[in-house]
């Protein structure tokens, strides 16, 4: 299940320990969802298991080659600036090789693999499930059955609804092995928070800088968050709270969301009609472009990459931004510290930081805020699912250490005879 790569580690580094598992007898892949921490190493995986098929949900199957192929550009473009000499892992022939492996599922339909490999595995029918999970287009959980044990697996899951996706429907949800995401387990619920209040002081913080003429950047993953925030200003623009306007996006923003407003009748989502590409005018603003743009006049940017990650355009904007107190640069997700965007978040106006290598120390006079717009489920909803599922054992993971130790100590106070699991690379684990 899954076959990512760390976000936060270069070159092989980054991958999985495959070759523990080289000698397994491997009948499928399953994937949760699109994400690069969740399938940025799939044509790795599929090097060790030539032969195996690739299970995920309808949308997914729209969108993950175009995932690979971008992630062999990104480490292309890392090679050559960074000096990373492994990359990349894998090509484009392989991607579109691996392609033809690749097979998109309904949710809440019972999968079977293979008949032969399941009496192998003496698993009985039905045996492999998506559930919807709410937290990126097509994401889902994945619901295992085995002949005498069941074991679900999260993905990375959202309880709550966002703009466009609905929150994740597990419910009902019971299993012997829970595998679970503790994403936010390290983060304090803050009393009175709703997500509407959060979406109102973004709104005002829009219209403030659009009423001055200066100008806002969003930076915003291209898959998920690009759609959520589009459509966000899309309901704004039609109900007339912001200005009609052009809103510049990244190419491969454009890509996921021209995908998503055509596969939208895959997903049970809200405002089925609202078509983005239709809807908003969207301009795809290229790199070449960006020096030459005049931050006048109010500018609406949805840029990739959401952390401002050097050589983006997200990043190159921000600094052009940074010095000038009329523009304004809203995060509406999760940077980490160590990244240009991170920094960017614990700055203090006027008070000089390092931004990035390339950029060296700067001072920022724009203004600068942080959304809680998370597609992650708070703590608190999901330990309450462990309650729900009821799971004879738990293992923890996708989360950083004392978030994963919250969980730990919550579960076992509640639920003393779980047993929990923080498992380690390279370590096998008896469930
Ligand atoms: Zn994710
Ligand atoms: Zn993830």
């Amino acid at each position: 299940m899954d076959a990512g790569m760390h976000p936060k580690l270069d070159g092989r580094a980054a991958l999985p320990l495959y070759s523990e598992v080289e000698r397994e007898d491997l009948d499928a892949i399953a994937i949760t969802h699109c994400h690069h921490d969740h399938v940025g190493s799939v044509p790795v995986a599929m090097s060790y298991f030539p032969k195996t098929s690739v299970l995920m949900t309808k949308v997914s199957y729209f969108l993950l080659g175009r995932v690979l192929h971008n992630s062999v550009n990104v480490m292309l473009r890392q090679r050559d600036e960074q000096g990373i000499k492994e990359y990349p892992l894998y090509s484009h022939d392989q991607v579109e090789g691996n392609e033809t492996q690749f097979q998109g599922f309904k949710c809440n339909r019972p999968i079977e693999w293979g008949a032969l490999q399941k009496a192998r595995a003496g698993l009985r029918s039905p045996d492999l499930e998506f559930l919807d999970a709410g937290h990126a287009p097509g994401s889902a959980g994945i619901f295992l059955r085995g002949k005498s044990q069941t074991l679900f697996y999260t993905g990375d899951v959202c309880f709550h609804d966002q703009t466009l996706l609905r929150a994740a429907q597990f419910g009902g949800v019971q299993a012997d092995i829970l595998i679970m995401e503790t994403t936010r387990g390290d983060r304090l619920a803050q009393p009175g928070f709703t997500r509407q209040a959060e979406i109102d002081r973004l709104t005002e913080a829009i219209q403030r800088v659009l009423a001055r003429r200066g100008c806002v950047l969003i930076p915003a993953f291209a898959l998920g968050r690009t759609q959520e925030i589009l459509a966000l200003l899309a309901l704004l623009m039609d109900a007339g709270r912001i200005p009609r306007q052009p809103i510049y996006i990244g190419g491969l923003g454009r890509v996921f969301t021209e995908i998503h407003d055509q596969k939208s009748h895959l997903a049970d989502r809200q405002h089925p009609d609202l078509k983005l590409t239709r809807d908003l005018q969207l301009m795809v603003l290229e790199k070449e472009q960006l020096q030459n743009l005049k931050l006048t006049g109010g500018r609406l940017f949805v840029l990739t990459a959401g952390m401002l990650t050097e050589g983006t355009p997200a990043h190159d904007l921000a600094l052009r931004m940074m010095g000038d107190e009329r523009q304004a640069i809203l995060f509406v997700g999760y940077a980490d510290p160590a990244t240009p965007g991170g920094r960017l978040k614990a700055s203090k106006p006027g008070e000089p930081f390092v931004f990035s290598a390339a950029a060296g120390e700067v001072t920022r006079h724009c203004e600068m805020h942080d959304f809680n717009l998370t597609a992650h489920a708070n703590r608190e909803a999901l330990l309450d699912f462990v309650g729900q599922v009821s799971p004879r054992t738990v293992l923890l993971g996708h989360g950083e250490l004392p978030a994963r130790l919250w969980f730990e100590e919550q579960i076992r106070a509640r639920h003393p005879k779980i047993k929990i699991i923080q498992p380690a690379p390279g370590l096998s684990v008896e469930v």
